[in-house]
């Protein structure tokens, strides 16, 4: 099918208005004041038919351009990107319930994101030959191939960043795109299907289906070919579930109970800063933030002072009114659980020291709170709590400060924090996550060079650099004719001199000592 700019909704509205379906809507509110911000339709099962119909059509001529000619229409994507930066950074305001300075952060990631894709992917995905040592007249290449159609189910925390990502780097290696961005954040969805629409990219390639999980269930129904899952882990393992039974391959990103481990001989002013920016950086709703902070005991009182007073400094505005440099909360349900998480664990016992209740006003807000006292069977250190909480706990040796950080469902991301960067890379290596920061956090889940993703409950395969590219695509290995032989070493007739021919080449290749390998001249 030739690739063109038809739109499929005339006849899907056609064929709705004839079976009179009553499209669902999904509403975006602000988290920030509660007004209503847009409105869009939910997929219907006939629009997911045709949209993955569509998608599966136009994906062969899609990879037929060729890789210049699809990062022609990305480069395109990035100057779009670039263009709207203004409506881009007032929705994540808006919608997410952002500060703007972090929606920048945000923003200027996915355009690094895409610049880096432009740049590496001719090398990544380029095919590559292989050396056999045993089957010298043969070429062997592995190439590598899009899956065909992609479905990238994203979540609402970072709904730029982790739409993008999978959306350019798929579109990249040559497969058509089905997109449902998050039900909280489809106003953001829309945004990232204007961008692939101004950068003229065939509507065939790239679908967008908004919905709730029943969506989500339905697309995977729908036999993608891929899918890149980004979310919690409980929808996690309902959508690996749901691919297994197909066998359709899936990369899962999902939550993270991130734990900082500080070091005794740490410059505790400079930790603390570092430390309160990982955890309440949009109000802690990053899978990276740091939700747990381990420390050895000499340093534990300063440095939970300095937390307090960087807090204070910062993001407090200590009349029970949100800070202008607090995010908000963005769903109902997350404060719902952020509220839940601490007031169980301070009613057994453990102490604020400053937050550990919902900010004053109609905004979604939750004071920025520092928990001590925490031990490690409360769901507040084991369960992923996505909000402006940070937990502490004290450890006497740095022995138990790993076996404590390792002791979670979770393995996304961890940090040292010390003066010593040869003890810091030594302790690193015994951190069962996906990555180790040393003296800083959270900066590694934005940077596209470096592959992303954990390990254990935190999901599996890996977005960003190379990998992430390269999991894209399905490797096929080619094996071809270099040079003829004069005869088929390994074909029939079985003759004494094949027999001897490959008795000599045992000897010389594996032979242990120098008179083994004299034996393949006998
Ligand atoms: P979520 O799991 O509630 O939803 C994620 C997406 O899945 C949404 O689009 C949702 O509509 C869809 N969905 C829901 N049920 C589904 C089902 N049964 N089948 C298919 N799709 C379904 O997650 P969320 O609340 O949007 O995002 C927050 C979570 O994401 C946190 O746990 C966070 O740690 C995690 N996260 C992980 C990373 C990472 O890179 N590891 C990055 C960002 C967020």
């Amino acid at each position: 099918m030739p690739l063109s700019q038809t739109a499929p909704a005339a006849s899907a509205d056609a064929a709705r208005s004839r079976l009179h379906i009553t499209p669902q809507t999904i509403l975006s509110r602000s988290p920030r004041t509660g007004a209503i911000i847009g409105e869009v339709e939910v997929a219907t099962p006939l629009q997911i038919r045709e949209a993955v119909g569509l998608a599966r059509l136009a994906q062969p001529a899609w990879e037929g351009i060729g890789l210049r000619r699809r990062l022609t229409f990305l480069r395109s994507l990035r100057d779009a990107l670039y263009r709207g930066q203004n409506r881009i950074l007032d929705m994540l305001v808006a919608e997410q319930g952002k500060v703007r300075q972090e929606a920048t952060l945000e923003y200027l990631a996915c355009l690094e994101l895409v610049d880096y894709t432009l740049r590496t992917a001719p090398r990544v995905l380029r095919q590559r030959d292989v050396r056999v040592r045993l089957l010298p007249h043969r070429r062997f290449t592995i190439e590598r191939y899009p899956y065909g159609v992609v479905l990238v189910i994203a979540p609402w925390n970072y709904p730029l960043w982790l739409s993008l990502d999978p959306i350019v780097t798929g579109l990249a290696a040559g497969n058509t795109i089905l997109y449902k961005p998050s039900e909280y954040a489809s106003q953001l969805g829309e945004i990232v299907a204007s961008l692939v629409a101004e950068a003229d990219i065939p509507r065939e390639v790239f679908h967008i289906l908004h919905g709730y999980g029943d969506v989500g269930q339905a697309l995977i129904a729908a036999h993608p070919d891929y899918i890149v899952f980004t979310g919690s882990a409980a929808t996690g393992r309902k959508v690996a579930h749901a691919a297994a039974e197909q066998v359709i391959p899936v990369t899962l990103e999902l939550g993270g109970k991130d734990a900082a481990i500080v070091l005794a001989d740490a410059d505790v002013e400079e930790v603390a800063e570092g430390i309160v920016w990982s955890g309440m950086f949009n109000a802690g709703q990053t899978c990276a933030s740091v939700e747990r902070v381990i420390v050895l005991r000499p340093v534990a009182e300063r440095l939970i002072a300095a937390m307090k007073q960087a807090v204070m400094r910062y993001i407090s505005n200590g009349d029970g009114t949100p800070s202008p440099m607090l995010a908000a909360l963005t769903t109902p349900q997350q404060m719902e659980i952020v509220q839940q998480q601490v007031q169980e664990a301070l009613a057994a016992g453990v102490r604020a020291i400053i937050g550990g209740r919902r900010l004053d006003g109609d905004g979604r807000f939750y004071a920025p709170t520092i928990l001590v006292d925490v031990t490690p069977e409360m769901r507040i250190w084991q369960e992923e709590t996505f909000g402006p909480v940070v937990a502490v706990m004290v450890a006497d040796t740095e022995e138990e400060a790993i076996h404590l950080a390792n002791a979670s469902d979770y393995g996304l991301t961890a940090s040292l924090w010390t003066r010593d960067p040869r003890r810091a890379e030594h302790l690193a290596r015994q951190l069962k996550v996906g990555s180790v920061s040393i003296n800083e956090h959270l900066l590694i889940s934005g940077v596209p060079e470096m592959p992303w993703g954990g390990v254990k409950g935190s999901g599996y395969g890996r977005t960003h650099g190379e990998q992430g590219l390269q999991e894209m695509t399905c490797i096929r290995t080619l094996n071809s004719d270099r040079w003829a032989l004069p005869l088929e070493p390994f074909r029939y007739p079985y003759t004494a001199f094949k027999r001897s021919l490959a008795r000599r080449a045992t000897h010389f290749l594996y032979g242990p000592t120098l008179i083994d390998r004299l034996r393949s001249l006998r």
